[in-house]
C-alpha cells in the first residue's frame, strides 16, 4: 500500500502522543491530572439537549441534509451575528454550515491552495491551518507570534515574495494557544494587507464567546472592508459545550462561502438536521449558560495564574479562550518541562513546541478541569518544582 507523499510527510498528531503518555502513567498507577486537552468538561446545556431529543424524533430529519445547511439554521446564525457583532449577513449567500469548524478550516486549503501556492500561518497556532496546506500540496510561510508584539503577527515582516504567492492568511483571536486578543487597528491593517496582496483572510473565531473581564472580542467582519477580503469560522463547540456534536459555520465573503460550499457538496452531505435544530436552540435560547461558562473559566484562570505566580512565574492572565500560556523555567525546553511535570507531579501540560517552532520555550495549561483538581495539580507542581527561575 502506498499513501500520498503529503500523508507521509504529516507530523504525528500532537494529542495522540500526549494520550499515549497519559495511558502509560495511569498504567503505572499515577493519578494523572490532565491539563492538556482543550475539550470543555461540563455538559451541553439541558435546553439544547432537549431540542436535539425532540428533533431526532422527526422523520423529516432522518434524510440527507444539504451541505450548505438548513435555511432556518443560517437565519438563526444571521440573527445571532447581528445581535452579537452588529454585522448583517445574508443567510442565502454569506453563511455555510460546517461539521465543526475544523472541517471547514481544513477544507479551505483544498479550495484555495495547490502546489506553488502558499498559506500564511501563525506560529504557534492551531495545527490544522498548516496541515491543511500540506495536504493540499501547498507551502506555508510561518508568521511568528511573539509575546513582545502581543502575540500578533507583524505583517511588515512577511517577505514580499511570500505575500505575493499567498492565497490564504490565517488568524485566530482570542488565540489558541496564547489567549491573546486582537484589536480593531490590527484587523484594519490586515484588511489593507489582504487588499494589497490579494489574499483571503481566514479568521478562526472558535473562542468568540470565551472572553474574560467583560472585554468582548470583535468579529473580523466588523472592520471596514473586511467582507471584501475575509471569511470567518465559528463553532458551537466551545461557546455551548458542544464539541462532540460537530457543528459550526463559515461566514463572510460570498465568493469564498460559495467556493467552500461547492467543495463540501462534493465531499460531505452536511450536518445531521437534528444537530442543526439543536444549534438553533443554542443560538436563540437563553444565553445565561454562556455567561456561566465564562465565569467558570475565568475563576479557573485566576486559580492557575495565582498558583503559577506563587511559584515565581510572571505570567499574564489570558484575555480569552481556555488556556494559560506560560514560559518554561530555565534549564528546560518545552518537551523536557512537560515530561518533568508528568514524572514529578503526575500533571499533563502541553509542550508549546507542539503548536509550532515559535511555541518552543512555552507550555500550555487548558482550563478544562474543575477548581479542586486544578488546585491539586498546582499544589503538586509547586511541591515538585519549588520556586522556578527563568
Ligand atoms: C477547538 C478549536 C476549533 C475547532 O472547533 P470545532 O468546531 O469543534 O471543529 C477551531 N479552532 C481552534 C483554534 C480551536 O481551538
Amino acid at each position: 500500500m502506498k499513501c500520498s507523499s503529503a500523508m507521509e510527510k504529516l507530523p504525528p498528531y500532537l494529542f495522540a502522543r500526549i494520550e499515549k503518555k497519559i495511558e502509560e502513567a495511569r498504567a503505572r498507577g499515577v493519578d494523572v491530572i490532565s491539563l492538556g486537552i482543550g475539550d470543555p468538561d461540563t455538559p451541553t446545556p439541558a435546553h439544547i439537549v432537549g431540542a436535539m431529543a425532540r428533533a431526532i424524533a422527526n422523520p423529516a430529519n432522518h434524510q440527507y441534509p444539504s451541505s450548505v445547511g438548513m435555511l432556518s439554521f443560517r437565519q438563526a446564525v444571521a440573527r445571532w451575528f447581528a445581535a452579537r457583532f452588529g454585522v448583517a449577513l445574508d443567510p442565502a449567500t454569506e453563511i455555510v454550515s460546517l461539521m465543526g469548524s475544523k472541517e471547514g478550516i481544513a477544507h479551505m486549503s483544498f479550495c484555495f491552495l495547490e502546489p506553488g501556492a502558499l498559506s500564511l500561518v501563525p506560529d504557534p497556532g492551531y495545527p490544522v491551518y498548516e496541515i491543511g496546506a500540506l495536504l493540499a500540496g501547498a507551502e506555508v510561510h510561518l508568521m511568528p507570534l511573539r509575546e513582545e508584539h502581543g502575540f500578533l503577527p507583524r505583517l511588515e515582516d512577511i517577505p514580499t515574495e511570500a505575500a505575493r504567492r499567498a492565497r490564504l492568511l490565517w488568524l485566530n483571536y482570542p488565540n489558541n494557544p496564547t489567549g491573546a486578543p486582537a484589536d480593531r487597528k490590527f484587523f484594519s491593517d490586515v484588511v489593507a494587507f489582504a487588499r494589497d496582496f490579494d489574499v483571503l483572510v481566514c479568521h478562526d473565531h472558535a473562542y468568540s464567546e470565551i472572553y474574560f473581564d467583560g472585554q468582548r472580542p470583535l468579529s473580523f467582519l466588523e472592520v471596514e472592508g473586511a467582507r471584501r477580503v475575509g471569511i470567518e469560522f465559528h463553532s458551537l463547540s466551545k461557546s455551548f459545550n458542544m464539541t462532540g456534536w460537530r457543528i459550526g459555520w463559515a461566514c463572510g465573503n460570498p465568493d469564498a462561502v460559495d467556493v467552500l460550499t461547492r467543495f463540501k457538496s462534493n465531499v460531505d452531505s452536511g450536518v445531521f438536521q437534528a444537530v442543526q435544530e439543536a444549534a438553533i436552540a443554542a443560538l436563540e435560547g437563553p444565553q445565561a449558560c454562556v455567561e456561566d461558562m465564562r465565569r467558570l473559566y475565568q475563576s479557573r484562570r485566576d486559580i492557575v495564574v495565582e498558583g503559577l505566580r506563587r511559584m515565581g512565574w510572571r505570567v499574564q492572565p489570558p484575555r480569552g479562550a481556555i488556556y494559560v500560556w506560560a514560559p518554561v523555567p530555565a534549564g528546560f525546553d518545552s518537551a523536557s518541562f512537560a515530561e518533568h511535570v508528568l514524572d514529578q507531579a503526575g500533571v499533563i501540560v502541553t509542550p508549546g513546541s507542539g503548536y509550532g517552532k515559535h511555541g518552543e520555550g512555552y507550555f500550555r495549561i487548558a482550563l478544562t478541569v474543575g477548581a479542586e483538581r486544578m488546585r491539586e495539580a498546582l499544589g503538586r507542581m509547586q511541591a515538585a518544582l519549588g520556586t522556578v527561575r527563568f
